[in-house]
């Protein structure tokens, strides 16, 4: 492919190049694999009239004045320009941007995006302004420096000079057979979709693509795991010894499962198991056993998370169990910690080893390592499973997943996995009461809050995003709902996000445990795992943001223990579908109902802006959009596995992605 340099761009210097590299683009052929998180539909013109305080929009106005600027304390330009459409005057400010009075003038027209303010007059303040015939436009993930107009030229122009030398990587017979647009328009339409329809098309056949990538890869590393040699750790008879570590009754459910994974672990092939059990249902309880047979037999096991806190909460589950002989590696431990542990597992001192997903890809060496639990498996891929590669032999893998997928589904989805369902919840939960809530009631909410605070019950509100966002301004964050409550409550409020430090992240969620903070805001970083029981409600800021699973797992949060519990959901403007999702959450506490609610609402219209949630992190699995894609991609691999010499060079080019993929991760040492 072209190697074009992005500084034979207009506008864009060599520091601004060097800017760029950080998102990875180095060659203009780079762009055109950088896709938008986010698209903003410039075609819907609106009144101005029409619009309501906070709202945003695209409006066509005249200016009825020549620019006026003026110089504000502190030395900042403002430039004003008096305009209006046939409804109504508005103004728009420009701050600090001096130079944009020379861009309009008196009685000519412009088109602005941005966001009304209605507090005197209507007005608009650093709008996005656009030109006539502007359809579709991309968002880019952005850093400092580069803006959205610069990489949207970069965009164009790479579309202009490489469009249409690209390769096409789907055979004919595969595009016609699943009806999929070529490669060269998905590009094209990526970036600036001529329709809605035509972005949705693109977006299918990459989806298509990625979904055959990966199915070729779990195919293949299936093949591959089958002919290697596991460790036997002889468990068939130690599920009573362990049942005496716990506090509780194991379910029947659970007890099943764990039949399932003591017979797979007492041969001589690496398990590869998938747990999937409805949120509360206990998985961790599974999942220990795996530890506490590795350890009986004096071997490692490892615990992963997605996430630092659930790294520190499975630690202390593992010391209740293994004492010394549990360790723990995750971000923001001291140098002389993490040095200490790093030892420990190199030397086997300690065998029961909880830590983030990151930190134990880096080059960790274990003594012994014999298993490896993941929780939360959309957050560690396929390919870092294959990269656990030991000494002569494979360590036996087990992956919790929350998402309950059909079984058919999954199956297809972990093609590489045997499956297990826990089917029961431990007894005595009550469902979690569920109310939809409008922001009128917002106070009342507040006020039932903070008496059952009174009464020791603790609360988590979640938001969208950690801190307010110019694009997308109708969004509640985090900090703002902090700062809100912190003087309103006479109860004790604390926050939590991803963009704190690892220690503060761990001190807030200790505190929380502790009681010491009673109301806890935060972002979706606690969405998977956190078990505090003593948490019973849940309030979603902007509910019409989450996809429904996403609720799902939050709202699993709490309702842990036997107290009432109870989950309110936020919402402002809704869609009808989003009304769907949230009425599904209300009616219902199961998790496979949900789910299948789940696929069945999420239309590919679901596409727009499916990733505008600021800090969540959103699965390739939630973007998915429908079943139908992936049963065909599925389809299509076994195709190509077919070894008809039609698909020849679709071996060469997916052995080579997937060799590829597997190269780009960091890989797990084993000793
Ligand atoms: P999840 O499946 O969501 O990961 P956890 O493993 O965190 O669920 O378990 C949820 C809560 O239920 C925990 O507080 C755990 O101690 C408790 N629990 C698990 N199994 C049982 C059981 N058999 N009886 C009673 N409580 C249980
Ligand atoms: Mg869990």
């Amino acid at each position: 492919m072209d190697e074009t340099a992005l500084t034979s761009i207009k506008g864009i210097g060599p520091s601004k190049a060097a800017k760029l590299t950080k998102l990875g683009l180095i060659s203009l052929s780079d762009m055109l694999s950088y896709a938008p998180v986010g698209y903003i539909d410039l075609s819907n013109v609106r009144e101005i009239s029409s619009l309501a305080d906070g709202e945003t929009a695209v409006i066509s106005v005249a200016l009825d004045r020549d620019p006026v600027t003026v110089r504000l304390r502190g030395g900042i330009g403002m430039v004003s320009l008096y305009c209006s459409d046939a409804t109504e005057k508005i103004r728009i400010s420009y701050f600090n941007q001096t130079y944009r009075a020379k861009q309009f003038t008196k009685g000519y027209s412009f088109m602005f995006y941005g966001k009304i303010n209605r507090s005197r007059g209507a007005s608009m303040t650093n709008p996005m302004c656009i030109k006539e015939g502007e359809g579709i436009i991309p968002v880019y993930k952005t850093v400092a420096g580069v803006s959205q107009t610069n990489l949207r030229d970069i965009a164009k122009k790479a579309l202009e000079s490489l469009g249409s030398q690209m390769q096409e990587t789907l055979p004919d017979s595969v595009r016609t057979r699943y009806t999929l647009c070529t490669r060269e328009y998905a590009t094209r339409n990526i970036h600036f979709p001529i329709s809605g329809e035509a972005l949705m098309r693109a977006k299918m056949r990459f989806e298509f693509e990625r979904f055959v990538t990966y199915f070729y890869m779990v195919k293949r590393y299936r093949k591959e795991r089958e002919q290697q040699k596991g460790v036997n750790l002889n468990a068939t008879t130690i599920l009573e010894d362990y049942e005496g570590c716990l506090s509780f009754d194991l379910t029947d459910a659970q007890k099943r499962v764990i039949n399932e994974i003591a017979r797979d672990i007492s041969g001589d092939r690496p398990m590869g198991r998938l747990v999937q059990g409805d949120v509360g249902s206990g998985k961790t309880a599974v999942a220990m056993f795996l530890i506490y047979a590795a350890v009986n037999a004096g071997r490692q096991a490892v615990f992963m998370a997605p996430t630092e806190i659930l790294a520190e909460q499975h630690y202390n589950n593992l010391k209740t169990i293994f004492g010394d002989k549990a360790c723990l590696l995750r971000g923001g431990m001291s140098v002389a910690e993490k040095r200490a542990s790093l030892e420990n597992i190199r030397t086997g001192k300690c065998l029961a080893i909880a830590g983030t997903h990151a930190l134990l890809s880096q080059d960790v060496e274990f003594f012994d390592l014999a298993a490896v639990i993941t929780d939360e498996q959309h957050r560690f891929g396929v390919s870092q499973r294959a990269a656990l590669e030991g000494k002569g032999f494979v360590p036996h893998t087990l992956i919790m997943s929350a998402t309950p997928i059909p079984r058919t589904l999954a199956l297809i989805m972990y093609g590489d996995l045997e499956v297990s369902v826990i089917d029961e919840l431990p007894p005595g939960r009550k469902p979690i009461k569920t109310f939809l809530v409008r922001p009128n009631k917002r106070d009342d909410m507040y006020r039932f809050i903070e008496n059952l605070a009174k009464d020791g019950k603790q609360t988590y509100i979640v938001c969208p995003a950690v801190e307010q966002n110019d694009e997308i301004t109708d969004m509640r964050s985090a900090e703002e709902v902090y700062d809100e409550l912190k003087p309103a409550l006479c109860v004790p409020v604390g926050i939590l996000h991803g963009k704190q430090k690892a220690q503060v992240k761990a001190q807030t969620i200790e505190r929380f445990r502790e009681r010491e903070i009673m109301v806890l805001v935060s972002t979706t970083v606690i969405e998977v795992g956190i078990d505090i029981r003593n948490a019973t409600v849940m309030v979603v800021e902007n509910a019409e943001r989450f996809g429904l699973s996403q609720l799902h797992q939050l709202r699993g949060r709490v309702g842990r223990g036997s107290e009432e519990s109870y989950c309110f959901l936020m919402y402002e403007k809704m869609s009808d579908t989003a009304t769907e999702r949230l009425k599904t959450l209300a009616s219902t506490c199961d998790g496979f109902e949900i789910a299948k609610k789940d696929l069945e609402l999420r239309g590919p219209g679901d596409f727009w802006g499916t990733r505008q949630h600021g800090e969540a992190d959103f699965s390739w699995f939630s973007e998915l959009c429908d079943v139908k894609l992936v049963k065909q991609a599925s389809e299509c691999v076994e195709l190509i596995l077919s070894d008809d010499e039609l698909y020849d060079d679709m071996r060469v080019l997916l052995d080579s992605a997937v060799s590829s993929y597997y190269m780009g991760k960091d890989r797990i040492t084993l000793n």
